[in-house]
């Protein structure tokens, strides 16, 4: 008699809370694409499970928690560990504060829906029929996926779990797996190959032959000797990736109320990895790219799809599920690349709303080609408003720069969402002052958001501390309030303590924080205005120009440049040497120029970094 064929292999791939609720997960989504591309008699199923839980605990509560890792963290950590509770709901209270959609909220009532709601997903997936169940750990996810291993092994030991993404990538894992030991194996890198490579081995064990005994990128359980670290096994060529799958997401939204039904934000890429980081010289040794960033922990190198691909997957998959609004997930747009995929995209003819993070540098010509295309929101790299310190984070920008960017945004209509870095190991006072002086300058422009240093691991300060002036470096102390001692002990975690000048870093910026807090208030008070006219803006007349400065207390300034000076002033509009000003108009003299130049900068029209000029005032 012919033995009976098994049933295809089945697999499961979830993403526990907390990312943002409104965005299907690329993570699942790129992996379930790419086993379906590989093996199409496979059934592979994607659980974007935070969105359950963002509809069970309401989108504001769930928005406000997705927004602060430690409110993240806590919730299932008390779900995981009984015994933290109490800590999990002190670390809550203390993060919750001054949130205004998280007061009132009880913990331990948020703990119970959560813990209802996650029992019913997780009974709602048959995983009696599945073989490999696939959790992807990014950001704040670490006790929610922990919460949710435990709880699919405890109804079907025998089914094999792996842990992918960002948050263990590269690490040993022997105290994971002691820990944990409902983990059997952990990807490191991105997952695709070696994901494929766990399904190949189970499809061949389930048609009798051998499976595949060591697969590059996973380290498992038996692998607990394993010292060297994993080596990644990436696809070579991104264009061989289909677009993710986000069929699951959409379909769960639909089950919900109409009330509670929205219009997501797709997320699509261009790249891995960042370009900027394989160009960077190394900073002191301790690796390339900006000091302060560990964002390129799973991927080796830079790779990037051909912007035609790119935009044809934009159209493909906005067509498909109806909706208008993508975010890239590049942690920075390629430059180079730019240009042709937001003008084929612009050729679309829609009504695209675009997100993206792109670095200061970035020129205003292929910005004004973005918001052709639809880009409405950006993140740029500011990080600090002090060219040393700018240095000292191997930014390759200056502040300058960063002002420039912002002007054009501001211009363009593009809500720039960018974050000032406050109490960076090592900032002098030189560096605050030179900060809070370009923050005036700044005032016209949307505020930057205040957010402290934070030590990430994987990223070169991290990785060379005495060069920063930093030493006893290991993981914050909250994992030790949210996790059991011994956990917190030897897992390193994504974020880290250290010592070196922290009291006096954060007495050194508190008056950047100050004036910050500031600037959101007049900035928010001026744009009251429904006309919605730039704080600083122009008329140009042709043979002269009107300046408008709009003040909250007080009436507006107005100023007129008549010839030579209207013409340098809109020259400036972007960042111009003196010499570039000679050069530019010539036969003018330095002796009439600077005095021009300086009056400008004292009435705040105008702002200088030594001898580079730029213009405040954009076109109303
Ligand atoms: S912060 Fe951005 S630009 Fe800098 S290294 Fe990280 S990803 Fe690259």
């Amino acid at each position: 008699m012919k033995a009976k064929k098994p049933p295809p292999l089945s697999v499961a791939l979830i993403s526990a809370p907390w990312p943002l609720y409104n965005r299907p997960s690329i993570q699942i989504g790129s992996l379930k694409a790419h086993l379906k591309a590989r093996f199409p008699d496979i059934t592979v199923n994607a659980h974007h499970a935070y969105l359950q839980i963002a509809e069970a605990v309401g989108y504001p509560v769930y928005q406000a928690l997705s927004e602060r890792t430690w409110l993240a963290e806590s919730v299932y950590a008390g779900l995981l560990f009984p015994e933290k509770k109490k800590e999990a709901k002190d670390v809550f209270q203390h993060q919750a504060r001054g949130k205004p959609d998280l007061k009132g909220i009880d913990f331990v009532r948020l703990v119970a829906t959560v813990e209802k709601e996650t029992k019913k997903i997780l009974s709602h997936i048959f995983f009696e029929r599945m073989q490999l169940v696939g959790i992807s750990v990014c950001l704040c996810q670490i006790s929610a996926s922990l919460y949710f291993i435990r709880q699919i092994k405890r109804r079907v030991p025998g089914i094999r779990i792996v842990l992918g993404g960002s948050t263990f990538s590269g690490l040993s894992g022997e105290a994971l797996f002691r820990f944990f030991p409902e983990i059997d194996n952990l990807v490191h890198g991105e997952g695709e190959r070696p994901l494929t490579s766990i399904v190949e081995s189970l499809i061949r064990k389930r048609e009798g032959k051998e499976g595949i005994s060591s697969i590059q990128g996973v380290t498992s359980r038996d692998d607990l000797q394993m010292k060297a670290p994993p080596v990644f096994d990436q696809v070579s060529a991104l264009k061989d990736l289909p677009p993710p799958d986000y069929e699951e997401y959409f379909s769960l939204l639909n089950t919900f109320s109409p009330g509670k039904r929205f219009f997501p934000t797709l997320s699509l890429e261009v790249s891995r990895g960042c370009w900027w980081r394989r160009q960077a010289r190394t900073v002191k040794d301790g690796g390339r790219g900006c000091a302060f960033c560990n964002l390129n922990l799973q991927w080796w190198g830079y790779r990037r799809k051909d912007p035609g691909q790119c935009a044809k997957e934009v159209d493909r998959v906005t067509q498909k599920h109806r909706v208008l609004s993508v975010a890239f997930t590049d942690n920075i747009l390629p430059i180079a690349a730019s240009g042709a995929l937001f003008d084929a995209l612009a050729s679309h003819g829609k009504d695209y709303r675009l997100f993206c993070e792109i670095r200061a540098g970035t020129p205003k010509a292929l910005l004004e080609k973005m918001h052709r295309a639809g880009v409405r929101e950006v993140q740029v790299g500011i990080e600090a408003l002090s060219t040393p310190l700018l240095k000292r984070l191997n930014k390759g920008t200056t502040a300058l720069e960063n002002l420039e960017i912002m002007k054009h945004c501001e211009a363009l209509g593009i809500k720039n969402n960018s974050n000032l870095i406050l109490s960076f190991p090592g900032s002098t006072k030189a560096d605050v002052e030179e900060t809070l002086r370009l923050l005036n300058f700044a005032a016209p422009l949307r505020p930057l958001r205040p957010v402290t240093f934070w030590l990430g691991r994987g990223s070169p300060v991290f990785r060379n501390p005495l060069s920063f002036g930093i030493s006893r470096v290991k993981n914050h102390p909250n994992y030790y309030r949210l996790f059991p001692r011994h956990v917190a002990d030897e897992i390193p975690f994504m974020i880290q303590t250290y010592q070196g000048g922290r009291t006096y870093q954060k007495k050194l910026w508190r008056p950047v924080y100050v004036q910050i807090k500031q600037w959101g208030k007049e900035y928010a008070r001026l744009h009251e205005d429904p006309t919605h006219t730039p704080i600083l803006g122009y008329s140009d007349g042709g043979a002269f120009l009107i300046i408008r400065q709009r003040r909250s207390e007080g009436p507006s300034l107005n100023h007129r440049l008549e010839g030579l000076s209207r013409k340098i002033y809109l020259f400036c509009d972007t960042i111009r040497s003196v010499d570039d000003i000679l050069f530019h108009f010539n036969g003018l003299s330095k002796e009439r120029v600077l005095p021009f130049l300086k009056m400008m900068v004292k009435k705040r029209l105008m702002v200088n970094e030594g001898a580079f000029y730029l213009s405040l005032a954009v076109r109303i």
